[in-house]
């Protein structure tokens, strides 16, 4: 969940913050994890993290959770260092920070991001390889201290010209192959947990049901967050749900997996009168929520309870 309220000194992240509690009583939802989006610019635009809603979220231990590092450690990454050239100072004070982090109460990092693609003007458009160091430092602290890594990663798994809505800059003409990158990234510590964030809506095409499985049998680091949404003009494929029922072979991956999924809302919240990006994309969440109680409603009732609540209790060790 991003409840985002704005960059400091301005900011009002309490509006956000009760809007998406009242959508969670109304939609039967007992607990959110919030986090900063990954943030990557290296200009002037504010960021946002943990700092700017922890006072918030605080009043609500029983209902809220936080990752934190998007609009911190995510721009030391694409920001300070996108060639992958770190120096001990950046890698100390990236260690730092993301101790920092853990000690003011998140219980991970997110949401971090090795290819963004940008969908709307405005919108960010990062790329590193999924190997950086810094990611790969990332992965040993989550792995000392047991916390997952929530994942931004657009799948290119074969070079592409990039598809023709997609191509306005920031988005570059093409599209490289980054998938070794990232299996370097789930090789180099299996003891860190990955969740690969918007699972089911895949904005390139590569990210199918066979690819979700060879990845999980490959990867017993890897998890999943599900994003059920529409998609922007029908350009979104993999999306598990079909007309009626879902699809056979992503049926087929949540019955041999059952334990590595999470549902992954993506839900943008706004204070009123939000006339950004973000209050687009928070229109776009209630159609997600419906979606997902469809998705849930058409597994089978044991498959449902692990991906709707069990998984996430384990995975991201909340309170029960
Ligand atoms: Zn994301």
């Amino acid at each position: 969940m991003h409840p985002f309220g704005g960059f400091s000194p301005n900011a009002d992240y309490r509006s956000p913050v009760d809007e998406l509690l009242d959508t969670m009583k109304g939609n039967n939802m007992s607990r959110a994890i919030v986090m900063p989006t990954p943030q990557g610019e290296s200009g002037n635009r504010g960021s946002w993290d943990i700092e700017d809603f922890i006072d918030v979220i605080r009043r609500h231990p029983d209902r809220l959770a936080f990752m934190g590092g998007g609009g911190s450690l995510n721009k030391m990454i694409h920001a300070e260092s996108p060639d992958g050239k770190v120096s001990d100072d950046l890698k100390a004070r990236f260690r730092k920070r993301a101790e920092d982090i853990l000690a003011k109460g998140a219980i991970g990092f997110g949401e971090m991001s090795i290819l963004h693609i940008s969908l709307l003007p405005g919108h960010v458009y990062e790329s590193v390889g999924g190997d950086h160091p810094l990611l790969l430092l990332l992965a040993d602290i989550a792995a000392e201290r047991g916390v997952p890594i929530d994942m931004h990663f657009d799948l290119v798994a074969e070079d592409i010209k990039t598809p023709e809505w997609l191509e306005q800059p920031p988005n570059p003409p093409e599209m490289k192959r980054n998938l070794n990158g990232f299996e370097r990234l789930l090789t180099h510590n299996r003891k860190a947990v990955i969740v690969w964030a918007h699972a089911g809506s895949d904005n390139i095409g590569h990210w199918t049901a066979a690819m979700t499985r060879d990845m999980l049998r490959k990867h017993p680091n890897l998890y999943m967050s599900l994003r059920l949404n529409i998609g922007r003009g029908g350009h979104v494929q993999n999306n598990p749900l079909a007309p009626e029922g879902l699809k056979p072979q992503w049926m087929e991956v949540f019955r041999e997996f059952p334990d590595r999924f999470v549902i992954g809302g993506d839900q943008f919240f706004a204070p009123p009168g939000n006339r950004g990006l973000v209050s687009k994309f928070a229109k776009a969440g209630a159609a997600i929520r419906k979606r997902t109680n469809v998705f849930l409603s058409r597994l089978p009732p044991d498959i449902a309870r692990k991906i709707a609540y069990e998984n996430a209790i384990r995975i991201y060790k909340l309170k029960p």
